[in-house]
């Protein structure tokens, strides 16, 4: 019985190639009591695997969260499984707007102690006590209202290259930073504005709705779906689109085009462009936005020191990197003093100041 991914990527992507067949990128996710996660994922393993499945599936006993690919002749078969799970029957899967056959290259379903890495705990407050989950109309009438504040859930690196018009986007690296800022700017509101938020695919604002309300804010509204879903729905019912740019995914497509604007720039540069990359040297792989005349000139690379080590060879990057701390790991997420053009994103509450609060 195989239990685990035994192919590379090259590998996969060879048999994926030849097989020549269209595959649908999709996502999911449900919160739901699973006794034995570990059991439950052996059991989806081994059903997924036969259908061809690849993706990155997170199990717990709090639930689950999915991003995967699957052959799309295989698709009514993958929902007939789902169906056969209680609390996965009709789930609302979320389809990826632009699609890649090569989205994912291996089959990894993981157990850990949670399906979002939110620095929760979730005994300090009422996790079932969601905001209100609206869709895309009702969504587009919302943040017209001048009484709405709008956030976006995400971090730094996503919400730079695409966000909602007027929505306030936190400079985060995380999301358990995110939620401090937020209280923080906006408790002089927490009974007068309308708090609406949102993220990739609305799973990140389960959590954050409720920890708000716990926190006392009235009026608390979420995105179903998260900006994927609005895609889907702006389209089907043909109403305003009011995101700009792309939606960052984490899959190895990177990111969604959901509007024709480039609101990001080169961070090397300064030209627009809004296509994000990895250093190419082993020892860095720092997330920016590279665009293709800096990529060229700096092969790949995030800084000339990166250049230089990158021009080496394998055996003496290799040796180079030996016992050295891995201290490019808290900028791996897109921030380096290095790279000029990175977009500041503080100061993003100006329309609500601050010293409201102290009268
Ligand atoms: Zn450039
Ligand atoms: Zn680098």
């Amino acid at each position: 019985m195989q239990l685990y991914n035994k192919l590379s990527a090259k590998e996969r992507a060879a048999l994926i190639e030849k097989a020549g067949k269209d595959r649908l990128t999709l996502s999911f996710y449900q919160y739901a009591k699973i006794e034995n996660p570990q059991e439950f994922r052996d059991h989806l393993f081994l059903t997924w695997n036969n259908l061809d499945v690849l993706g990155r599936i997170y199990v717990a006993q709090e639930g689950i969260n999915g991003q995967l690919s699957l052959p799309a002749e295989n698709f009514q078969d993958f929902k007939t499984h789902l169906d056969t799970i209680d609390f996965l029957k009709d789930i609302r899967l979320n389809i990826a707007v632009e699609q890649d056959n090569m989205s994912f290259l291996k089959l990894k379903v993981k157990v850990r102690h949670k399906i979002v890495a939110d620095g929760l705990n979730d005994d300090t407050f009422d996790v079932t006590n969601k905001g209100i989950h609206v869709g895309a109309e009702k969504f587009n009438e919302l943040i017209e209202d001048e009484n709405t504040v709008l956030v976006d859930m995400r971090n730094h690196y996503e919400s730079e290259i695409g966000h909602f018009k007027n929505a306030v986007t936190p400079d985060v690296d995380t999301f358990r930073e995110s939620l401090d800022i937020i209280e923080d700017d906006l408790k002089a509101h927490k009974e007068d504005k309308n708090l609406v938020m949102y993220c990739t695919g609305g799973i990140r604002c389960e959590k954050a709705s409720a920890y708000f309300k716990h926190k006392g804010f009235k009026n608390v509204y979420q995105l179903e779906g998260g900006i994927i879903e609005y895609t889907r729905q702006i389209k089907e019912q043909e109403l305003d689109n009011k995101f700009i740019g792309k939606n960052f995914v984490f899959d190895d497509r990177r990111a969604e085009k959901i509007s024709d604007d480039v609101i990001a720039q080169c961070h090397q540069c300064g030209s627009p462009f809004d296509v994000h990359t990895n250093c190419a040297n082993d020892a860095c792989h720092l997330l920016f936005i590279q665009c293709d005349t800096c990529k060229t000139e700096m092969d790949n690379c995030c800084s000339t020191n990166c250049k230089e080590i990158n021009a080496l060879p394998y055996e003496e990057q290799k040796a180079l990197r030996k016992g050295q701390a891995n201290s490019n790991d808290i900028f791996k997420k897109g921030r380096a003093d290095h790279l000029p053009y990175k977009k500041d994103l503080r100061n993003i509450f100006e329309k609500f100041p601050k010293t409201e609060s102290k009268n």
